[in-house]
């Protein structure tokens, strides 16, 4: 039998892309440089402009002034320059369950792509949560990302969430039943246990839960303390966090008596505000909250409800992240997208604003803040020496308009161009 007569470095070339995939640097040996009008290290460090970036091997090997930097003379230049740069941001609440997500294992890359940049990439996200989903798929979509047949961002899952028995919300009526069928409805302990262990066991990086559902208009299903409990020590037991969807108030204190770590929604439609010994409470044992403000006035038009109504109970969520934020509570960025099918995510950056966070305070929200929730401190979130080259090109500065965090010209993963604007 006949080898193909390849030099061995060609061989070992090609293995290495094989192996490392393409959504790594080709050749991970250069050093390429990034240039940006303005640079934003981290959230609460000063600004550099006019700076350089330089990555080698999928890593930042130094930020600083374009006058300082001492550049290689093999280094290439990045066509992903000339904006405004900060880390990669992450989305802490999406979902892969969409239709066009469906058999991801055998679907065409090329779509598959499409779909990441449609939903993701676009916006700058290079890692997301996704909050419940088919993790069978959900895990062979991050496999074939993860392999380089298409880019794409980290992906992290919770799998199928867990809800009170009989509780299956009307808000995901539409899913296909065959994944309906599948979500877990613990109805004790021991049953919310091994829902939590095969999650873990076929991938996921988290449990969800849903503590208060409503199958049917007007009826309630809650998740009792034990089964919550159950959950999050299972969870807690194998080193990853919980995730809960409140829809009340009671819930919210559900989940701190349970010890869920992330929120993943504000309340909306409560008669009372989050009151200060809540809140304090939720700072005390460290849960984080995802507020999707966008996601209220999106489910509320569904309904028909008139638009003032919808912007008082809209204005009451932005009110408990008001109260939140004031005690410096841990918020993460995050949006629901896949279940919105609106995916732009413009509208939360304006409302977090009119919650009274500032440019800063939301890139902390979409870059440091999940990296110090998932401990990934040391490695994402920052442009720093040493960090992933996780990294996105805005088209303008943030500081001078928060929508300016959707307009983004350019992402790069691990060093590697994940999004490109088209030239307009
Ligand atoms: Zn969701």
């Amino acid at each position: 039998m006949a080898l193909p007569r390849f030099p061995m470095r060609t061989l070992a070339f090609l293995f290495s892309l094989f192996a490392l995939g393409s959504s790594l640097p080709a050749l991970a040996a250069d050093t390429w440089v990034i240039s940006a009008a303005k640079i934003y290290p981290a959230p609460n460090a000063a600004p550099i402009e006019d700076g350089v970036v330089l990555v080698r091997a999928g890593r930042i090997t130094y930020v600083g002034s374009r006058g300082s930097a001492k550049i290689p003379k093999s280094a290439k230049t990045s066509t992903c320059s000339g904006g405004v740069l900060t880390a990669g941001f992450q989305n802490s609440h999406v979902h892969f369950i969409e239709p066009r997500w469906s058999d991801a294992a055998h679907q065409p890359a090329a779509e598959l792509a499409q779909s990441l940049e449609d939903m993701l990439t676009r916006y700058g996200f290079t890692t997301v949560f996704d909050t419940t989903s088919d993790q069978v798929n959900t895990v062979a979509l991050r496999a074939r990302v993860e392999k380089g047949e298409m880019r794409g961002p980290r992906i992290f899952t919770v799998g199928l969430g867990l809800f009170p028995p009989d509780g299956l919300p009307s808000y995901i009526n539409h899913l296909p039943p065959q994944l309906l069928a599948r979500l877990h409805q613990p109805r004790n302990a021991e049953e919310a246990r091994a829902a939590v262990r095969a999650n873990i066991a076929h991938g996921a990086d988290g449990t969800k839960l849903f503590l208060h559902t409503s199958p049917r208009q007007g009826e309630m299903r809650r998740m009792s303390a034990e089964v919550a409990r159950a959950a999050v020590e299972e969870t807690h037991a194998h080193g990853k966090l919980v995730m809960a969807h409140p829809t009340s108030l009671e819930a919210l204190r559900l989940a701190l008596d349970a010890g869920v770590d992330v929120l993943v929604h504000t309340t909306l439609g409560e008669e009372s505000p989050w009151d200060a010994a809540t809140v304090a409470r939720m700072k005390a044992a460290h849960m984080s909250v995802v507020p999707t403000f966008k996601l209220w006035g999106y489910e509320l038009k569904k309904e028909d409800v008139p638009p003032s109504v919808v912007d008082t109970l809209v204005d009451a969520t932005l009110q408990q992240l008001e109260a939140f934020n004031a005690v410096q509570g841990q918020v993460l960025f995050g949006t629901d997208v896949g279940y919105m099918h609106d995916y732009d995510p413009t509208e939360e950056y304006v409302l977090m604003a009119k919650a009274g966070m500032t440019h800063a305070q939301i890139l902390e929200s979409l870059t440091t803040a999940p990296a110090a929730r998932w401990n990934e401190e040391k490695q994402h979130g920052q442009v720093a020496k040493g960090f992933a080259a996780d990294l996105v090109m805005l088209a303008a500065d943030p500081a001078e308009d928060v929508r300016n965090f959707a307009r983004v010209r350019c992402v790069l993963r691990a060093g590697a161009p994940i999004y490109s604007q088209a030239a307009p």
